[in-house]
């Protein structure tokens, strides 16, 4: 008999409520977590300016009703801080910790097929063997690596959003550079801008941010807690797993000034939902440009100096094909003189040396260095680990792109699930959502496994195939693909480019999969 019924891998947001809710279903878990404390996410990213973009009244568990009830969010769009209060609540709440080993990587999985159990091999030597495995590894928990040449040879300080010191960094009066200007680059510029002596922001590509308008929430929350069932019904079936009131219009079809007026409501209201405004605006380019020049209006109203304003606004790739941001006062940062903006494509980063960064021939001198460069987003944490069965790893079965069946399983490897995994809505949508659908999902397999007997489940082959097609098919009907982003892959070196999530939506996305599990686990093999 294996040691666990169930390894989880990961304490995040997904880890922790899988542990709890097999826990409640009888089930012997046992959670392997690298970090030394839970939390994940909010564990590493601890940079100044961290915090969600979906609202905290969604971005938050809704599985325990007097959990929801008796939690306090402070803010709209909660900070890095609370976030982490929050999941240390949940984890003594529920009695977690007792389950869960930190600071231990797992490095090793091996299926044995006669067994019918995966070995485990972990950094601090040990082995242990469970039925099942799921991996709540995080689908931005492996960083990319930048590649800069001279990267050691700094003698200042160098930091990387995802990997914060616990204790901070004082930055008061110093030069610092942030290169990257993806959501993390983009909150630690914005927070530390008043502070330190002299900013230097590296940009490769511009993004797209929509004002955040955080406040306190006080009324909201008290208002909320009243409807509480409906929000999370309502975030449950929409296409980004929160209640954005998605237009269903066209917007080549709707007048140029109802379009202003309704794009400055939603800029009025602020967050992700600017993105919901119209059904055509990710299928249809005119749509989409008129969306961007938009924001790209704003940023040009906002930004004092011209040359700085055209180089902030994004033009190589469809509005919202790339994660877009949500900011408070960013692009205001560019009128302060103590701040500067390198455009990497006009002058590319050629080394970094002991007293700065060197870009198109000029150098920085630079006090501190803030990597802000982003991850190997949805595969990196899972490719990472040598996952072994037969005579082929994961890495292997993936190396022209993720294949999986609903982002949940992947044929070749039996009782191995992923929360959240590519080809499922995952990064698409409210992640907490999309993690709640998927642990629910998987519990209940593991359930219904256990009611019949068995101890084996497994994608079938050609189902993973039309999963796989679909996804992309999908994706080849949006213009998600046409931006080099990291739902892509594209921004780390030599990575497949394949459109990564389903771009169906959260709803639909759960129909498909309840209509599986209702349909007796259609596509999957038991044993
Ligand atoms: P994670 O929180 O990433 O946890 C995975 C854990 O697995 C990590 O702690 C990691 O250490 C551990 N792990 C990985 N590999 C191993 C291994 N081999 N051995 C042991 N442990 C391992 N999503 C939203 O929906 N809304 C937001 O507003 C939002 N904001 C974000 C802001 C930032 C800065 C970042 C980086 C992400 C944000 N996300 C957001 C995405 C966020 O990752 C998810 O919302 C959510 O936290 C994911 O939870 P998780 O448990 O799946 O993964």
């Amino acid at each position: 008999m294996p040691d666990h019924d169930v390894i989880v891998i990961g304490a995040g947001f997904a880890g922790l409520y899988q542990l709890h809710r097999l826990r409640e279903s009888g089930f012997d878990v046992r959670v392997i977590e690298a970090g030394d404390d839970v939390g994940g996410t909010w564990y590493w990213n601890r940079y100044p300016g961290a915090r969600c973009d979906i609202e905290s009244i969604e971005y938050s568990y809704s599985f325990d009703e007097d959990l929801q009830q008796e939690w306090v969010w402070t803010e709209r769009f909660a900070a890095q801080p609370e976030l982490l209060r929050y999941l240390h609540h949940v984890a003594d709440r529920f009695d977690l910790r007792k389950d869960i080993v930190l600071g231990t990587r797992v490095l090793r999985l091996e299926w044995d097929e006669p067994a019918t159990q995966w070995t485990v091999h972990t950094d601090d030597g040990a082995t242990c063997t469970s039925r099942f495995v799921i991996a709540a590894t995080g689908n931005l928990s492996m960083p990319a690596e930048p590649g800069f040449a001279g990267l050691e040879d700094f003698d200042g300080e160098l930091y990387r959003t995802s990997n914060w010191p616990h204790e901070g960094v004082d930055l008061t009066g110093r030069r610092v550079g942030v290169v990257g200007t993806g959501s993390s680059g983009l909150q630690t510029v914005t927070a530390v801008a008043p502070v330190v002596g002299e900013l230097t922001v590296f940009q490769r590509t511009p993004c797209f941010s929509a004002p955040a308008h955080n406040r306190p929430i006080a009324e909201e929350l008290a208002e909320a807690k009243t409807r509480y069932r409906e929000i999370r019904e309502a975030a449950r079936t929409a296409p980004d797993g929160y209640d954005c009131r998605v237009g269903t219009g066209l917007l080549v079809e709707t007048q140029p000034a109802e379009v202003e007026k309704e794009l400055d409501r939603r800029w009025g209201e602020g967050g992700l939902c600017l993105g919901w405004a119209y059904a055509d605006v990710m299928t249809d380019l005119r749509a989409n440009e008129a969306v961007a020049e938009y924001f790209r209006n704003r940023i040009r109203t906002i930004v004092k100096d011209p040359a700085v304003a055209e180089k902030l606004c994004p033009t190589t790739y469809p509005i919202f094909s790339k994660r877009m941001c949500v900011d408070t006062g960013y692009y205001e940062v560019y009128n302060r003189d103590n701040v500067s903006l390198v455009d990497l494509t006009e002058e590319p980063i050629e080394r970094i040396t002991p007293s700065g960064i060197v870009a198109g021939g000029r150098e920085h001198t630079l006090d501190v260095i803030v990597l802000a460069t982003g991850f190997d987003a949805m595969t990196g944490a899972l490719n990472a680990i040598e996952i072994q069965s037969g005579d082929r790893t994961l890495r292997e079965a993936w190396a022209d792109g993720p294949r999986t069946y609903l982002g949940l399983m992947s044929a070749g490897f039996p009782n191995l699930f992923t929360v959240t995994g590519p080809q499922s809505p995952s990064v698409l949508s409210n992640m907490v959502t999309s993690i709640e659908q998927h642990v629910g999902w998987i519990s209940r397999a593991l359930e219904h496994l256990r009611e019949q007997g068995l101890t084996r489940m497994e994608a079938a082959p050609e189902n993973e195939d039309a999963w796989v097609t679909t996804t992309n098919d999908l994706a080849n009907l949006t213009l998600f693909p046409q931006a080099a982003s990291w739902y892509m892959g594209a921004n780390v070196p030599g990575k497949e480019r394949v459109f990564m999530p389903f771009v169906g939506g959260v709803g639909l996305y759960k129909q498909i999969a309840d209509g599986v599990e209702a349909g007796c686990y259609h596509g999957f093999r038991f044993g």
